[in-house]
């Protein structure tokens, strides 16, 4: 406790905590480097409440840790806020499933040229106990707490089982587009699940398509082995939101995908400006040269659909 100061005062103590650590010390003639990093919560003498402020601390300490290592952190209400709202989605998330709180809704994919239906992409819609969270909330919270390989899994028996049924209902010539987070990626044992659920659901596995983004592709070794089971499995792959990452040149470089997908971000200035439309339509060549299908994710407007069509994407 550092008792009657202000905040500058702490931010100064804290930057000469971390250097001072920073020194490596000698122990038996060896050199030894440590690392720190602190969390700092403050409050009125006339307010004080110990536990509360190592409570706060401890948070604070969290922070710091997650911002990266050697850094110090401050407790704020914000940081409360966030924290508990995710505290909130974690232990709801684990009742979830059980719960039926989960449905999967299918967005279709138009080849632009016939206006065919040619597939549907299974998107999750979560409709909690603490009402609707959009999936760009849940599925972090999800990846962090390990619930993602269950819901995950539980979203492609879906898609599957729904594929199935059009099938038999007289559209055999459908596919299915389904997303995966790279947490349920990169799990070894990802393969032999899409595997199992496919002969559970008896889906042709060409007829199924995995949605990957680029960050999969931070452990490029890890990340080749895994496509390659997946292929020999004999399921489509697509790199979604391609266009937004830093690495999305790098992601194509290096995997054979049978589909790319240009980012809604990239379509939705397309109309009046000429750059927009010359990187768009670059993407597009890039996708039909890598041999791939190219899908433009979120046409909206009919100008959108007319401007698109010279391009033969889906
Ligand atoms: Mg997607
Ligand atoms: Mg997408």
């Amino acid at each position: 406790t550092v008792p009657n100061v202000k905040k500058p005062y702490l931010e100064q103590l804290c930057q000469a905590i971390l250097l001072a650590i920073e020194e490596p010390i000698q122990i038996s003639g060896r050199s030894i480097t440590s690392r720190v990093s602190i969390g700092i919560s403050c409050q009125k003498v006339t307010e004080l409440d110990e536990e509360r402020l190592i409570k706060q601390a401890d948070l604070a300490l969290f922070m710091a840790k997650s911002a990266g290592k050697e850094s110090y952190a401050f407790f704020s209400p914000e940081l409360l806020d966030s924290s508990t709202r995710k505290q909130e989605l974690t232990q709801a998330l684990q009742q979830a499933l059980v719960n039926g709180e989960f449905s999967v809704h299918y967005q279709p994919q138009i080849e632009l040229v016939s206006g065919r239906v040619i597939g549907f992409e299974a998107l999750l819609r979560w409709n909690s106990t603490l009402g609707a969270v959009p999936p760009s909330e849940f599925i972090p919270v999800a990846e962090e707490c390990g619930a993602i390989h269950a819901i995950g899994e539980w979203v492609l028996r879906e898609a599957c089982e729904q594929l199935s049924v059009w099938r038999r209902e007289s559209r055999p010539d459908v596919h299915v587009s389904v997303n995966v987070s790279a947490k349920q990626f990169l799990d070894p044992e990802f393969a032999e699940k899409v595997s199992r659920i496919l002969s559970a659901t008896d889906v042709p596995a060409e007829c199924v398509e995995i949605e990957i983004t680029e960050s999969i592709m931070l452990d490029l070794d890890t990340a080749a082995g895994l496509v390659e089971e997946l292929q020999d499995i004999g399921v489509k792959l697509a790199i979604d939101d391609f266009g937004t990452g830093y690495s999305s040149l790098n992601a194509v470089k290096n995997i054979q995908i049978d589909t790319l997908k240009i980012d809604k971000s990239l379509v939705d200035e397309v109309l009046g400006s000429d750059r927009s439309i010359a990187i768009l339509a670059t993407i597009i060549e890039l996708g039909k040269n890598l041999g791939a299908d190219v899908v433009v994710e979120g046409l909206e407007t009919l100008e959108q659909v007319n401007l698109m069509k010279q391009y033969e994407i889906i």
